[in-house]
């Protein structure tokens, strides 16, 4: 019971990454809060938490509407005794070449990643700074951190930012034993990335197949993909790990994709 009686409050996680992070949090001991904008999702995926035996709340809010972010934050809070961690996670993926990207879909792209990010941190510090028992941010960053891929520029560019996000949090947080990490995730097969297979193909004028071995998977070690349980289970050391040594920094895990 690495996380017993901490409270996690976990964007996106109705689906893919964050519900299975939400699972291994709850087995774990904390209390979880299901942030995501399908709120109906959102209970489902509290509903089986609970028949588990875990406590679990479902929240309904867009990471990119202040106030729905703020009363989200105020009610698990409220529910809970205060918020310990925070798994910013909530995204979308949208491809295009930049030539053909409108600038709606730029905004949205960035809204998303960068400013539920931002608002829902702000949101949280302000209990984990009030509560004097630390804290944890991770980010969900991805390979395209720190690396580009063609068609994802809004994507890519917010995922970017996140690294100085994380930056600066972790030292203002310090003096309050708050960290902030990044998780960079290689593909995932999530619903995120199933849709993206049948696009790229259309996109790049190869098969679904090919998009998988030659786009998706080429630079790994061993073809694989990474999986929910992969990044819950780096999720997890970062909520867990007890001091501001590992503050600041970001870990790609993606098969051996992106080194560093
Ligand atoms: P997913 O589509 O399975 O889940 C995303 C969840 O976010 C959904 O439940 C959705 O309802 C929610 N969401 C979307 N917009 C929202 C908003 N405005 N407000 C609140 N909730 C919102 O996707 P996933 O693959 O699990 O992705 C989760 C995170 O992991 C994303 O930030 C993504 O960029 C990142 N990531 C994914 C991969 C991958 O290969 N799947 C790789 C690296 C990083």
């Amino acid at each position: 019971m690495q996380l017993k009686d901490k409270v996690a409050f976990i964007t996106g996680s109705a689906s893919g990454i964050g519900k299975e992070i939400a699972i291994v949090f709850a087995r774990e001991g904390a209390k979880v809060v299901i942030a995501d904008l399908n709120k109906e999702a959102a209970d489902a995926t509290a509903a089986e938490l609970k028949a588990t035996g875990a406590q679990a709340i479902g929240v309904g809010m867009d990471v990119t509407n202040e106030d729905q972010v703020n009363a989200g934050v105020e009610e698990a809070a409220a529910a809970f005794g205060g918020i310990d961690i925070l798994i910013s996670n909530a995204g979308i993926q949208i491809v295009h070449p930049v030539e053909e990207f409108t600038f709606a879909d730029w905004k949205k792209m960035l809204a998303i990643h960068l400013d539920g990010a931002f608002l829902t941190t702000k949101a949280c510090l302000k209990h984990m700074y009030a509560q004097g028992r630390g804290g944890s941010v991770i980010y969900m960053g991805s390979v395209h951190s720190k690396e580009a891929s063609l068609l994802k520029a809004p994507y890519v560019t917010a995922k970017h930012g996140l690294i100085g996000l994380c930056k600066t949090v972790a030292k203002e947080g310090a003096k309050y034993n708050v960290r902030a990490n990044v998780i960079c995730p290689g593909f995932v097969r999530t619903p995120l990335v199933e849709k993206q297979i049948p696009e790229q193909a259309k996109t790049l004028g190869i098969t679904e197949a090919e998009v998988i071995k030659n786009v998706m998977l080429k630079e790994t070690v061993d073809g694989e993909f990474t999986t929910t349980d992969d990044v819950a289970q780096v999720a997890l050391m970062f909520a867990g790990f007890p001091t501001n040594a590992l503050t600041g920094q970001s870990l790609v895990v993606s098969h051996g994709w992106f080194m560093q």
